[in-house]
């Protein structure tokens, strides 16, 4: 089902869009490879004619296969919009496209739906890395601990000294 509004049906009502659209027609390229869409759009729209606009309300969501940049491990992202809101003119500059008294919220929804992608997908915002960066990291970690040794063996100088 598109996401597209008869003006026409809105002059006595509003209108209510619900559904599922489906990633080709949402037509968004996350310009990311370690996210991707796989499953349509979901939305819950509430559209209202207003003198001079349309006021699109409700919930978006949509649910994104994404790869964690620290460990590789594929996972879901849920992406929601609950209290999506857009205002949309119907003339002047910033008027929306009419075409046959009917207007296409897709792009608009696809902008907020973008704007929404997670930068740098993590499968857990503890992520901590794959196992060998840990090793690295536990190496790093074993340093201090050298000093340590260092230090006791100065310790046993000084005991010597005395
Ligand atoms: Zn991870």
């Amino acid at each position: 089902m598109p996401l597209v509004i008869n003006l026409r049906h809105l002059d006595a009502h509003s209108l209510r869009l619900e559904g599922q659209l489906p990633v080709a027609e949402l037509d968004i390229d996350p310009h990311d490879e370690v996210i991707q869409l796989v499953q349509p759009l979901e939305h819950a729209l509430e559209v209202q004619k207003l003198e001079d606009s349309l006021l699109v309300q409700g919930r978006l969501q949509l649910n994104l296969e994404c790869q964690c940049v620290r460990c590789l491990k594929p996972f879901r992202y849920h992406l929601k919009l609950d209290g999506w809101a857009c205002h949309l003119p119907l003339q002047g500059e910033d008027g929306v496209a009419v075409v046959n008294d009917c207007v296409d919220l897709t792009p608009y929804v696809r902008e907020d739906i973008l704007l929404e992608f997670p930068r740098h997908p993590l499968c857990d915002p503890e992520c901590r890395g794959l196992p060998n960066a840990s090793i690295g990291r536990s190496r790093k970690a074993s340093g201090p601990g050298k000093t340590g040794a260092d230090s006791s063996a100065w310790a046993e100088l000084n005991k010597l000294k005395l």
